[in-house]
């Protein structure tokens, strides 16, 4: 984990594995201090704030999450007495899909050797995904602290004179999808609508919708843009996130046509240019969420965590690569 400077009052830091749960975080330094999302574990959200504490010493008085995942928000209840701002959706789908107990109660039914084994069996893809958290995090602790102050479409701040936009962009990624935008700067916090040189996790939206945020990404023309996860970047990221969507897009489409299921198609589509982007196989959920669209299911149709993450599993080995999450 490390600190950038992105602009003269704007701050990220990068994980760098860029692996399931290695989010990015923002800082803005003026106007009492601004964080954008909180990490996904006590011990990085503490990281980050010492790292961010070199450019602003106070803690700052407002916090962002740009939305609902766990790898954003778990670092939220170091934050004591600050305002925290969302997307007016975001506090319930915490509830829903960020609730600490089932990630815990994985990893630590993964470090007990028996049922490490037995799960080994029955959700491989689980069981490895458990196994490569275990790597780096721990979930123990954790406890939900949610948004306070909430939008419905647009939210400004003003910093010290300086204003800073929220906008709400979902759903596209997930269903509380908001990118934050200082004008004066040039800089767009993406959050998850864009990740960079590692292979997107669609979970709630519609193409169509993290089409549109793209464009409008574009429209606003950062120099820099700090991506949910992988690397800053500029608008090469935004085009090639787009090309990837696109791609994944119509080779699903052909596929669909074709009559086979979304787990076959995601072993079918070739990873292309994309297979040097950290963990190609997640492949496999932009694949189904293709899927979900032309069978005209709802943008809100719950996942199976399990059958996802062993469907990731097959994918990569059906392609003779290492399973990453
Ligand atoms: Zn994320």
């Amino acid at each position: 984990m490390k600190m950038h400077q992105v602009s003269d009052h704007c701050f990220a830091v990068i994980n760098e594995k860029n692996r399931v749960c290695d989010a990015n975080s923002g800082l803005i330094n003026c106007g009492g201090g601004v964080v954008i999302d909180t990490q996904s574990d006590l011990q990085h959200a503490s990281q980050m704030i010492d790292l961010f504490g070199a450019v602003w010493p106070s803690m700052p008085q407002r916090v962002i999450n740009t939305h609902e995942d766990a790898d954003h928000v778990w670092g939220n209840q170091l934050f004591e007495g600050a305002e925290i701002i969302a997307h007016r959706s975001v506090p319930e789908r915490m509830k829903q899909v960020a609730e600490p107990k089932e990630s815990q109660k994985l990893l630590h039914s993964i470090g007990h050797f028996l049922t490490r084994i037995a799960m080994k069996t029955l959700h491989p893809g689980l069981e490895a995904a458990g196994e490569q958290l275990l790597e780096d995090y721990n979930f123990d602790n954790i406890e939900l602290v949610l948004p306070t102050t909430l939008f419905d479409t647009r939210y400004e701040l003003n910093l010290d004179g300086k204003p800073v936009h929220l906008i709400y962009v979902g759903p596209c990624h997930q269903v509380g999808d908001t990118i934050i935008h200082m004008p004066a700067e040039k800089v767009v916090f993406a959050g998850d609508v864009l990740f960079r040189n590692c292979t997107p996790m669609g979970w709630t939206g519609s193409f169509e919708k993290w089409f549109n945020c793209l464009d409008l990404i574009a429209q606003l023309e950062p120099d820099v843009i700090v991506p949910g996860h992988g690397p800053l970047c500029g608008m090469d990221g935004v085009r090639e996130m787009k090309a990837y969507l696109q791609y994944v897009q119509n080779e699903s489409k052909i596929c669909f046509d074709a009559g086979i299921t979304s787990l076959q198609a995601a072993k079918k589509i070739e990873f292309g240019p994309y297979s040097e982007w950290r963990a190609p196989a997640r492949l496999y959920m932009n694949v189904e969420r293709a899927y979900r669209e032309f069978r005209n299911e709802p943008p809100d149709a719950p996942w199976d965590s399990a059958a996802t993450f062993d469907a990731i599993y097959q994918v990569a080995r059906a392609k003779g690569i290492t399973p990453e999450f």
